[in-house]
């Protein structure tokens, strides 16, 4: 396709577009979007385009300003010795997003440029019960203020990526959830979309938790995996061939729900002894808080473990007995080369993840002491923490910009 020769960010938005999709830059251009930065050989071996193909697609887009080289050898001398692969990326001017978490008392709110950089972070704190018009005026503020305080051009915004505490629809309706009461049944795809004027995109927490450890932390460069959160309920997330499993109607995933006893105490979602009541940390913050006669939270009672109290400590590993027993079903489903566990309760460390593989170890079909080392499921903590759902936010406009709205 032609290119043209000023870079622009209308042209970026167009390759990134459907209808571009096909073409050998518009596919170029998504798997930068999606990946970060990339030699021309793995673009080649990911989009299953010809290496000639690539090398003339990508001289084109290079002339045009679209992409360039990430890392320039540092020295002719390093070039004589052995010089790496060239990785290719996204001009970070040629465009930005912004990724929102519904968190249960203020908005999250993220913006990054299309080479991966994250520019801004800010939390706008709303209350408890905070609907989606309040939400939406927020956010169309909070966005405008980045924009300013960042030298922005709001015309090179591509899309806002939304993270929601509740399985959402194909169609980008919120369904039924606790968590977040007065959004079930809104359609955040119209709703913000007609508030912000842009492209909506959104998924449940969890799955963006998942997105953001593929693309920035601990599950880069592995596209098979299972992500399993601990917080006051539990959340998880499977990748599979680099893509999130949503399911029909967006309820894929959702272990938390799995009931391990049909006699069993209720849950909040209308069913009995789900793993969710006893591997999150709910009901432990429940009995901490009742021993100690006042509210903990659960940043509060890794604190405390982590400083040694005894009964913490006791609470988080019962909550990892079960929790391991729910990741060992999912182990049995899939056999994933990596679970990582995040959530508020990962922060304790070892003091979760010891008995927590300990139990899988116990549960899972395969057990690691008869498998060569190449072929244990590792078990490791999340490397984003602090901001895994606003970054996986984020994320959802660098994967998916195009394939809706
Ligand atoms: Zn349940």
């Amino acid at each position: 396709m032609e290119v043209k020769p000023q870079m622009t960010e209308g042209s970026l938005k167009s390759l990134l577009k459907s209808e571009s999709a096909d073409t050998p830059s518009g596919r170029i251009i998504r798997t930068l979007s999606e990946r970060g930065s990339l030699s021309a050989a793995q673009i080649a071996r990911i989009t299953g385009l010809a290496r000639s193909t690539v090398s003339t697609a990508v001289a084109d887009l290079r002339r045009s300003g679209l992409i360039f080289d990430a890392d320039p050898p540092e020295s002719a001398e390093s070039r004589a010795i052995g010089r790496p692969a060239t990785a290719l990326r996204l001009n970070p001017e040629a465009g930005t997003c912004i990724g929102v978490h519904l968190a249960i008392d203020e908005l999250r709110v993220a913006a990054a440029d299309v080479s991966h950089s994250v520019i801004s972070e800010q939390n706008i704190p709303l209350p408890l019960d905070y609907g989606p018009d309040l939400a939406a005026q927020r956010l169309k503020d909070c966005i405008a203020r980045i924009y300013a305080e960042n030298g922005l051009r709001q015309s090179g915004l591509l899309g806002v990526g939304v993270s929601v505490s509740a399985p959402v629809s194909p169609d980008g309706s919120v369904h039924r959830s606790a968590i977040v009461p007065n959004w079930a049944g809104v359609n955040v795809v119209s709703l913000f979309g007609a508030a912000l004027e842009t492209t909506i995109l959104i998924d449940n927490e969890s799955n963006c938790s998942a997105i953001a450890e593929h693309m920035w932390g601990a599950a880069q460069g592995q596209d098979n995996f299972v992500l399993f959160t601990v917080n006051n309920g539990i959340g998880s997330a499977i990748m599979v061939d680099g893509r999130i499993v949503t399911g029909l109607a967006g309820g894929g995933g959702e272990v938390g729900h799995i009931s391990l006893d049909p006699e069993g105490e209720l849950c909040r979602c209308g069913n009995r002894g789900c793993l969710e009541l006893r591997a999150s940390f709910g009901w432990a913050l429940l009995e901490l808080s009742r021993l100690h006669g006042r509210p903990i939270s659960i940043d509060a009672a890794v604190a405390m473990a982590l400083h040694g109290d005894a009964g913490a400590i006791r609470l988080i590993s019962d909550a990892a007995e079960v929790a391991g027993r729910g990741v060992a079903i999912l182990g049995n489903i899939l056999n994933p080369p990596l679970i990582l566990i995040s959530g508020a309760l990962a922060k304790s460390g070892a003091i979760l993840l010891d008995p927590l593989r300990t139990s899988f170890e116990k549960h899972a079909l395969l057990k690691s002491r008869e498998l060569k080392p190449e072929d244990r499921t590792r078990i490791i903590p999340g490397a984003l923490l602090a901001n895994d759902v606003v970054l996986g936010a984020v994320g959802l406009v660098l994967r998916h910009h195009g394939r809706i709205g």
